[in-house]
């Protein structure tokens, strides 16, 4: 441990002896050895004395003496080890987060906050958080991570994990706080683009469960329609409307802000990204930490205007759809009408223009399967459709998948030569006249 009382005060010998030269750092080590001996040097859990250790292959170090042992001490030196990766800011944000917090549990009976080596110590976890929060017997572990980005190996991804998995079979809650010099967001985009670490650290809070509802009632009063593509996000496949938030947290000298994001976690593949329901805000300390049920994280305000405004969003893009689909039905009602003057297919007219007057469909479809059961023949009269309609809007994305217009114009030729039921063909058909 690098800690003792000394003088009333605690002392870290690590700090205290990188403040001298080389040539004076053995005077110094000398100095505080024998204060040691003289036991003045004093464990600050165990309040017994201790002795200086400076060899060879140990770094310098207070111990107890032998025979002793100390809790406070061993759960002290597992939460260094754990916290060596960690940059600089991350003691500085954790002590103003916890002052903060601190502050609070004077005015609140029903709050603990207390560092999470301490609470624990007797326990001996094998992962402490930074902060241990309980709140009327709700516990939660809050933890500050920086050095995201070190993280081009899977490491840290794999101990973001192991601890949210360790705190939980604890019994408590995972909050985590990101340093944001790792925020990459582009609103403009709708997307965030993460690290994969940064997948373990979304959480799911009173506000993220209020998002969630909201989406479902859109899903409802619009079916069909995949929320994350209206706003043009192309995500890697399925999407869960499952949201979560990130923070992160920003510091300048002993002030510190946080901000929210709310988003839906693409799948968990390289490049690594998620839906951005909103732009992120940010707010002081005060405002994110206050403790209801739990830690507030947010502006209650501002999340509902953000969910008014994000509906409308919906509506607009819905809006444009229909726009879009009303022009294309009357150019296929233009088209027919010269069908019908040539007395071509006179007979089938009303019954096809009464399926394109259908809602206008935003399909989602696998391309790539599709154009591959066409060229297998296996196409339904459903699909066929769907790829109609695909390729009426998306046509231009198709290189996106390795095909081209072209390409899937002569699969359908081909399959119009085999397949002889009318209702697939009719949409054939279409498509070979997009
Ligand atoms: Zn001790």
């Amino acid at each position: 441990m690098d800690v003792a009382l000394y003088e009333g005060e605690t002392l870290n010998i690590t700090v205290e002896i990188s403040r001298y030269s080389n040539a004076e750092k053995e005077r110094m080590i000398d100095k505080y050895r024998k204060a040691a001996e003289k036991k003045a040097m004093i464990c600050p859990f165990c309040f017994e004395e201790l002795r200086l250790r400076a060899g060879e292959i140990n770094e310098i170090h207070f111990a107890h003496l032998k025979g002793k042992s100390c809790q406070g001490a061993e759960a002290y030196d597992t939460y260094h080890n754990q916290t060596k990766r960690e940059s600089k800011k991350h003691s500085v944000i954790k002590e103003i987060i916890y002052n903060e917090l601190k502050g609070q549990e004077l005015i609140r009976s029903d709050l603990k906050v207390e560092y999470g080596y301490k609470e624990k110590a007797e326990e001996k976890w094998k992962h402490y958080p930074d902060i241990y929060l309980n709140k009327n017997g709700r516990e939660f572990a809050v933890s500050v991570i920086t050095n995201v980005h070190e993280i081009g190996d899977e490491k840290i991804v794999k101990i973001i994990n192991k601890r949210n998995k360790y705190f939980k079979e604890k019994g408590l809650e995972s909050i985590w706080f990101v340093e944001d010099r790792e925020l990459a967001d582009d609103y403009e985009h709708r997307v965030l683009h993460l690290w994969e670490a940064e997948y373990g650290l979304a959480i799911k809070t009173e506000e993220d469960y209020k998002w969630d509802k909201l989406l479902k009632e859109l899903s409802e009063v619009f079916p069909g329609q995949n929320i994350p593509r209206l706003f043009g996000y192309r995500a890697h496949g399925t999407m869960n409307l499952d949201v979560r938030s990130l923070y992160y947290v920003h510091s300048i000298g002993d002030e510190i802000t946080f901000s929210v994001y709310r988003l839906i976690l693409d799948q968990m593949k390289s490049p690594f990204r998620g839906f951005t329901l909103t732009k992120g805000y940010q707010m002081n300390i005060s405002q994110a930490l206050i403790i209801r049920d739990e830690i507030q994280l947010s502006d209650k305000d501002q999340e509902e205007m953000n969910r008014l405004e994000f509906s409308n969003q919906v509506l607009v893009q819905i809006e444009a759809l229909k726009a879009e689909a009303m022009l294309s039905r009357e150019a296929n009602e233009l088209r027919y009408e010269q069908q019908a003057r040539e007395e071509y297919f006179a007979s089938t007219v009303q019954e096809t223009i009464g399926e394109i007057a259908e809602p206008y469909m935003t399909v989602d479809i696998d391309v790539v399967e599709y154009v591959s059961k066409l060229k297998y023949l296996s196409l339904s009269h459903q699909e066929a459709k769907a790829l109609f309609y695909y390729l009426k809007v998306h046509r231009g994305e198709l290189e996106d998948y390795g095909l081209t217009l072209t390409e899937v114009k002569n699969a359908v030729r081909y399959a119009l030569g085999k397949i002889s039921e009318p209702k697939i063909r009719e949409w054939l058909v279409e498509i070979e006249i997009l």
